[in-house]
């Protein structure tokens, strides 16, 4: 039984060319909790782990720490280590403590780390028991953001699918569509204009504003990734009975006309009316991107493994700005959902999964890129050596989906080139 709703298109790209294993610079999963944290606003993240868990949440989080955030840190000790104490009577008195305190919370979920999966705490099995004891006041679950089983934007799929058992059943006579990936609160707003428009009912982003905005789920659901880094919920969804409508991701105007067209055609809507709804968003996209194209055009761009989001952005930038495509890092590819991006994107792309980080960084020394997409641990060692790079998390903080953030989105990789003539950074290096 095909349980995905295949893309016109023929896949050109065959993805991953090359694996590499060895050294890595990225986030952990962990990272996740702080946009999940701002989209979800009545869900807590209590991350059971160590003060080095601690100390990369607040790093993260920035200023957002001051701003009595939705997430903390139950921070295992040495007798908890050492097996002297019982993690879970101690995770019972944390929680209960927490739910006394924070009113308005109606979600917690607690999240693995490296120190709690190494010692083997099952903190499933501590969900369900807390559930039990806390029924009537908040929904409990658990998933992992550790080092050793996710990288960044995994911990978002981890979370997402952790609470997809609980989705309702959809009757059998209805249908709807779930929007799957974090977007920011204006993106959502944006996007439901247009479906309606579309004439696109009961449409549900998951996840939602609230924890309780849990879509029905069955074989009249179909699902429409915004994100690249959703495929293990997706598959979870698709367990259920949903379909996966194939798509490339709405970035940049071509991403999102394409990402609304896959929508509009599987739900029968006629083509005449998809392209009038969509005609003058993708027209203002197109220009707003066509500012930036001159900074970017002809210009080399080198991705590195960091979010997943490497591929669709890539395309955008090839297809849109008119960039040369060095090679493109992804930490992890999903065949997937990234279907409808590989059918749009050039076959000679060297795409590599995985990171030696060596071998990665030699490569671009190289190759010399005019920009390279890369974390902040790598971004200031390549510019004291006189390479432009653009910080990759910014990609995921910020609202890039949608014909109205096409030009911006386009900006955040302009800027660093254009930094560069304002000041003449590198002209002594
Ligand atoms: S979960 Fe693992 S990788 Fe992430 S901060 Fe904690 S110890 Fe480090």
């Amino acid at each position: 039984m095909s349980t995905v709703i295949a893309s016109s298109e023929d896949v050109q790209h065959p993805g991953p060319q090359t694996q590499e294993r060895g050294q890595r610079a990225v986030f952990c999963g962990l990272t996740s909790i702080i946009w999940l944290h701002r989209r979800i606003q009545d869900a807590f993240f209590l991350v059971v782990g160590s003060r080095t868990c601690a100390h990369l949440i607040q790093s993260a989080a920035g200023v957002m720490i001051f701003a009595e955030p939705r997430f903390a840190t139950a921070i295992l000790g040495e007798r908890d280590l050492a097996g002297m104490a019982d993690c879970h009577e101690e995770l019972d008195r944390v929680v209960s403590e927490l739910i006394a305190r924070r009113s308005g919370i109606n979600r917690l979920f607690l999240v693995g780390s490296c120190p709690s999966e190494v010692i083997k705490l099952d903190l499933e099995t501590a969900a369900a028991k807390l559930q039990t004891k806390h029924e009537n006041r908040v929904r409990i679950s658990a998933f992992s953001g550790s080092g050793i089983e996710t990288t960044f934007t995994q911990g978002e799929d981890e979370c997402l699918k952790s609470t997809v058992a609980e989705l309702p059943v959809l009757e059998a006579s209805k249908q709807n569509l779930i929007v799957l990936g974090t977007v920011s609160d204006i993106v959502e707003d944006q996007f439901r204009r247009l479906f309606d428009d579309l004439g696109i009912k009961d449409v549900h982003f998951y996840p939602g504003r609230k924890a309780g905005d849990l879509p029905a789920v069955g074989k009249g659901t179909r699902v429409i990734a915004a994100q690249p880094f959703v495929g293990e919920t997706a598959r979870a969804l698709i367990g259920r009975g949903a379909e996966l409508i194939s798509a490339p991701f709405p970035l940049g105007a071509e991403g999102s006309k394409a990402w609304f067209e896959a929508v509009a055609a599987t739900y029968g809507v006629d083509a005449e009316r998809t392209q009038q709804v969509l005609e003058m968003p993708y027209q203002r996209a197109k220009r707003a991107v066509s500012v930036h194209r001159s900074k970017l055009e002809g210009k080399r761009i080198h991705l590195l493994p960091d979010s997943q989001l490497e591929i669709p952005m890539a395309r955008f930038l090839s297809e849109e700005c008119g960039l040369g495509i060095n090679e493109i890092g992804t930490p992890f590819h999903d065949q997937l959902v990234m279907r409808g991006e590989l059918a749009r994107l050039p076959k000679e792309v060297p795409i590599v999964e995985g990171q030696d980080l060596d071998p990665a960084l030699s490569r671009v020394r190289a190759s010399r890129p005019d920009l390279t997409v890369c974390g902040m641990g790598i971004a200031n060692a390549l510019e004291s050596e006189g390479l432009r790079t653009k910080w990759s998390i910014e990609l995921v903080f910020s609202p890039v989906q949608g014909f109205d953030q096409a030009g911006d989105l386009a900006g955040l990789f302009a800027k660093p080139l254009a930094r560069q003539e304002i000041l003449e950074v590198g002209s002594w290096s």
